[in-house]
């Protein structure tokens, strides 16, 4: 058992903060001064050590940079009006960090290291975190083999590191979104459900053809019948219909259980809407569009809380929003941020204190 006054501590002479203004910084370019790095060795996680942010000397036979043993976090933490900082639910991202490090056959990591380690490291960076709205400190946890050796197995060796960047304003203009038919991020059985390195280069593709026809994202299709919605690009999708709230369910393994999506679906109910966790086709979402009876539909993820989508094209069939009129995703926002901000109380306890 790794006890907190283990850990290594070495700080930076110099904090880089001086030569950086944090207003209106864009998301992941600055980093702060300190990183955490712990290593698993002989079947048990070392001392971790918080010392100043630097490069990583690897050997170019990593494990982990062949066969893609290597999975993530995206986690924030806000200060109030009273300069008091928290991490939103990082319990939830803990418990699915080792989910995703038990579907890739990799150590899970204690919560001594993983929740203590987060907290003594952005207690050391306070400074780092904006205090302004809208402002928060991206916090960025992972996880990678790094064994010196050729060949498809486990790793011996495994690091966990944590590293923080501050970042401003993460204005998610209205989204054009088009249904993917051909390519497809998740299958029942597959790794999906999983913050897990692949899925995101294998994503690229897709978004890139997406991006070249004046698309923002594609919208996922399960990969058997190209019948039932999944994702949003990396956020998880929510189409509310006939005032009704439904967001894929999370039993194929095929999505992303985002901290975000379950906030969200808690909100909803507190404001008294129906949540259905189910199948949605995408002849329902357009059957409702043809009815006028599809009110919003939109993403929802830690970098921008909540996207909202202007545009739905299915094959040849366009759907279009007017999301100037649209009030319960704004509200969800709302609500969410001012929970985040300490503005109004935090009932769920989702805020965990630095
Ligand atoms: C991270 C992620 C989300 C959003 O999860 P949050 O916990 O809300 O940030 C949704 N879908 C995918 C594929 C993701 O990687």
């Amino acid at each position: 058992m790794i006890a907190a006054e283990d850990f290594n501590i070495t700080k930076v002479k110099q904090s880089k903060l001086e030569g950086i203004s944090l207003d209106n910084v864009p998301f992941g370019k600055y980093f702060t001064d300190h990183m955490l790095e712990v290593d698993y060795e002989n079947g048990e996680w070392q001392t971790p050590s918080i010392k100043p942010y630097q490069p990583l000397s690897l050997a170019p036979s990593l494990a982990a940079l062949h066969y893609g043993q290597a999975i993530f976090e995206g986690i924030k933490a806000y200060k109030d009006a009273d300069g008091n900082a928290s991490i939103f639910r990082p319990y939830d991202n803990f418990k699915r960090f080792n989910s995703s490090a038990e579907r890739m056959e990799m150590p899970v990591v204690p919560e001594e290291i993983f929740i203590e380690g987060m907290r003594q490291l952005i207690e050391i960076e306070k400074d780092w975190i904006p205090a302004k709205p809208n402002h928060s400190l991206y916090i960025r946890p992972f996880m990678f083999s790094s064994d010196e050796a050729i060949g498809v197995r486990p790793s011996d060796k495994y690091k966990f590191l944590i590293i923080l960047s501050p970042t401003g304003p993460y204005y998610a203009a209205p989204m054009r979104i088009y249904v993917e038919e051909k390519y497809v991020r998740a299958v029942q059985g597959g790794y999906g459900y999983a913050k897990a390195a692949g899925n995101y280069g294998g994503s690229l593709h897709a978004s890139a053809i997406a991006q070249k026809q004046g698309y923002d994202q594609v919208l996922w299709m399960d990969a058997f019948e190209h019948k039932y919605v999944q994702e949003c690009g990396t956020m998880n999708a929510f189409f509310i219909i006939d005032n009704k709230v439904i967001t894929p369910g999370l039993e194929d393994g095929t999505i992303l259980a985002g901290v975000t999506r379950d906030s969200t679906i808690e909100i909803l109910k507190e404001m008294g809407y129906i949540v259905e966790e189910r199948k949605l086709s995408i002849e329902e979402i357009m059957d409702a569009y043809k009815a006028g009876t599809l009110n919003e539909i939109f993403g929802t993820g830690t970098a921008a809380t909540i996207s909202l989508i202007k545009e739905l094209k299915y094959k040849d069939f366009i759907m279009t929003f007017d999301v100037d009129k649209w009030t319960i995703a704004p509200e969800i926002k709302t609500r969410m941020d001012a929970i985040k901000y300490g503005e109004a109380p935090d009932n769920h306890q989702w805020m965990m204190a630095v």
